[in-house]
């Protein structure tokens, strides 16, 4: 059998229709009441959860670099961060840690959680979002060194009962002085510890 023209057709639909028909398939009524007005919504829902992808990370920190002489670690923890999996397109959530030691500038402090923003509203892996935070600190800054922690737990896992309700995935990032020096890094790592709340 030949492959069937259906990638063309989804290019064609609009998203509206696509929720719409993923409605149908699921077994449900797309015209019951409570159901008419969810394709918009789910639209308008995850054009904002991925709009991440229309934003540059270069462009959101160029007017929020500083030069200092400053020369002790930064550390800005316990941001939440809400993201969507790849794999399951289903929330993963948490909080993330980050630091870095400046090497001559700095990021203004309000940038960092929007930095998490940008990437979070991609649909992700909790690896790649902790990498590209750092990779993305390390290459504007050159500091000597960046350390991103994040701790989340995700729905596609708690929901379908494939983990323990309270665990917590834990995914780090360390470059520079944060992966060469056991020292600072463990400075941050006992920072990020000593706190009451936990994920
Ligand atoms: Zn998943």
């Amino acid at each position: 059998m030949k492959p069937t023209a259906e990638p063309t057709t989804l290019t064609a639909a609009s998203f509206g229709d696509l929720v719409r028909e993923m409605i149908v398939r699921l077994g449900e009524d797309p015209n019951r009441e409570g159901l008419t007005r969810t394709p918009g919504r789910v639209q308008h829902t995850m054009e904002f959860l991925t709009k991440g992808y229309k934003e540059d990370p270069g462009l959101l920190l160029k007017d929020a670099l500083f030069t200092v002489s400053y020369d002790e670690m930064v550390i800005v923890k316990d941001v939440e961060m809400f993201s969507l999996c790849e794999h399951h397109l289903l929330p993963f959530f948490g909080k993330v840690h980050v630091a870095y030691i400046p090497n001559g500038k700095v990021i203004g402090l309000s940038k960092i959680p929007r930095l998490i923003d940008l990437f979070s509203r991609r649909l992700q892996i909790q690896e790649r979002l902790t990498t590209q935070i750092a990779e993305t600190i390390q290459r504007t800054i050159e500091p000597q060194g960046v350390g991103v922690v994040i701790e989340a737990r995700h729905l596609c896992m708690m929901m379908r009962g494939v983990e323990k309700q309270h665990s917590a995935a834990v995914t780090s990032s360390m470059l520079g002085c944060f992966r060469e020096e056991e020292e600072t890094r463990n400075e941050f790592l006992s920072l990020i510890r000593n706190r009451a709340n936990g994920v």
